[in-house]
C-alpha cells in the first residue's frame, strides 16, 4: 500500500503541521499534497491518484463541507476517504460529517488523534 493524500487548509502554518504529523506516523506515505481552499482541493482531486484527503471546514473560496459534498457527488471521486479538521466540531457538526463519510478531529490536534482519524478513515483498524 503506498498513500497518496492530500491536505486542504488556508494556514500554510497549519498544512505544515498536518503534513509533519503525517510523516511521523509510519503510515507508507508516498506522496503529499496541498491545496488552500476547497476549490484547489477538488482541483487537486480531480487530477487523480489522491487516497485520502484531510480537509479544513473554514476556508475562503470555497469551505471544506461545500469541497465534501462535491467530492461525494462525483462517482469518480465519492467513495474518498476524508478526514476533516476543524475547530469548529459541534455533536451536530460531527453527525452531519459522519452522514456525509467524513471523519472529524478537532484542532488543536495530538498527534495520536490524527493517526487514529487516518488509520481508521483508510480502513486500517
Ligand atoms: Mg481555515
Amino acid at each position: 500500500m503506498a498513500l497518496r493524500v492530500l491536505v486542504v487548509d488556508d494556514s500554510a502554518v497549519m498544512r505544515s503541521m498536518v503534513v509533519k504529523v503525517l510523516h511521523m506516523t509510519g503510515l507508507p506515505i508516498v506522496e503529499i499534497r496541498e491545496a488552500e481552499n476547497g476549490r484547489a482541493g477538488l482541483d487537486a482531486l480531480e487530477l487523480g491518484g489522491i487516497d485520502l484527503a484531510l480537509v479544513d471546514i473554514n476556508m475562503p473560496v470555497m469551505d471544506g463541507l461545500t469541497m465534501l459534498d462535491n467530492v461525494r457527488a462525483n462517482p469518480k471521486l465519492a467513495s474518498l476517504p476524508i478526514v476533516v479538521v476543524s475547530t469548529e466540531g459541534s455533536d451536530k457538526r460531527i453527525k452531519e460529517l459522519k452522514e456525509k463519510g467524513a471523519s472529524f478531529i478537532r484542532k488543536p490536534f495530538a498527534p495520536e488523534a490524527l493517526v487514529d482519524a487516518v488509520i481508521s478513515a483508510i480502513g486500517g483498524g
